[in-house]
């Protein structure tokens, strides 16, 4: 990604974070209970799915653990990780530039481990897309993902058994660490790539890709030329985001994701008034169809929990990962928020929500079920 990049990102983020000056709080905020702890759960609806067999806790036990799963969820967006310690930068805290776009390895690094201490576990982006988020009981989901593909992957070379050999600064190569170090944190994450994947050499790209895949990473699409697909006709949306999908079923056929992130965040809404936006998620490009499931903004915030009335699939919003002091919606802004009641915490079963009953009192924050049980508690 060139400056002129990162400056116009930086932008419409920082346009973005006016718009929504201190992170707009939409979600319902956890609630103290009123009621005694013996309260019997209940099942409040039951939907018309197979039987699933699932456990469930008696309301104090979920009340203790503060389980709430119509909270908010951390989707963080980094962009290159540079093999650097903070002091080696000019920048606030582990900013690589001046608006904290690209990360130093030793941040990133702090990153991860301070997520896992606060009791955050990774899960796919996907999988959340699907509203099947599986991590343990009284932990909070934390999904990371990484746009523009360069630097993110750093091949050093192949070992004799045909495993790839990163830079360990490199993010794959940090995030290959922590997954040896924490085997509880289900370490993953989706890589958005262009044209130019990770900038490896096509050959050795293409052996990574598939390597990647295998070993618990996604792959999705950031357009074939990083575009802003807000200025785009319909043809040039079919070619930029067509032509790219069509790249990645050949390398990886079937095991990349029908997720986009936007280059720019843009278009920041798929309007009615502008129907060519709508070739984002289905179109024809050289004769191969393809559809997308969810495309993602540039970042700001936290994302919403996919079961609730504000959560829209085409504008899903990030947390940018850069330092600013704990202020201006950095990482340590939007943990803060999260960790003061506002985060998603898991009952443990991905085939449930469960959350306060007072949450949903109006009776329409819950949208989606997905098919899930559906517990209260009060
Ligand atoms: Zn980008």
């Amino acid at each position: 990604m060139n400056i002129k990049k990162i400056t116009t990102c930086a932008l419409i983020a920082s346009m973005t974070a006016l718009m929504f000056s201190g992170c707009k709080k939409e979600e319902p905020v956890e609630t103290v209970p009123t009621t005694e702890a013996t309260v019997a759960t209940t099942i409040e609806t039951t939907a018309a799915t197979t039987e699933t067999s699932f456990v469930t806790y008696s309301a104090e036990e979920y009340r203790n653990a503060g389980v709430n799963e119509l909270n908010s969820v951390p989707i963080l967006m980094y962009h290159r990780v540079y093999g650097m310690k903070n002091s080696e930068t000019e920048y606030t805290g582990g900013n690589v530039d001046k608006d904290g776009y690209n990360r130093t390895s030793e941040a990133f690094e702090a990153d991860l481990r301070s997520y896992y201490e606060m009791g955050y576990r990774m899960m796919r982006l996907t999988d959340y897309v699907d509203g099947y988020i599986d991590v343990p009981f009284g932990y909070s989901p934390v999904i990371l993902t990484f746009d523009d593909g360069i630097r993110d992957v750093v091949l050093e070379g192949w070992n004799a058994d045909g495993t790839p050999i990163f830079d360990p600064t490199c993010a794959i190569g940090i995030l290959e660490q922590i997954k040896a170090e924490y085997p509880d944190y289900n370490v993953t994450a989706t890589f958005f790539v262009n044209s130019g994947l990770f900038g490896n050499g096509e050959e050795d790209d293409r052996k990574v890709m598939k390597w990647m895949v295998d070993n618990g990473y996604d792959i999705g699409n950031h357009t074939w030329d990083h575009v802003k697909l807000g200025d785009c006709t319909a043809d040039e949306i079919e070619k930029q985001v067509g032509k790219m999908y069509q790249k990645l079923d050949e390398i990886i056929p079937g095991q990349y994701v029908n997720i986009v992130a936007l280059p720019f965040g843009s278009p920041e809404n798929v309007s009615s008034d502008n129907p060519q936006y709508s070739t984002i998620f289905s179109g024809t490009y050289d004769g191969f169809s393809y559809t997308t499931k969810a495309s993602l903004l540039c970042a700001w915030t936290r994302s919403y929990s996919p079961f609730v009335r504000e959560y829209n699939a085409n504008a899903i919003r990030r947390i940018r990962g850069y330092d600013h002091n704990g202020t201006e919606c950095d990482i340590e802004m939007n943990f803060r928020e999260l960790n003061d009641g506002r985060r998603y915490i898991s009952d443990g079963d991905p085939n449930t929500i469960v959350f306060p009953s007072s949450d949903n009192s109006s009776g329409d924050w819950l949208k989606t079920t997905y098919g899930h049980q559906v517990i209260t508690y009060d």
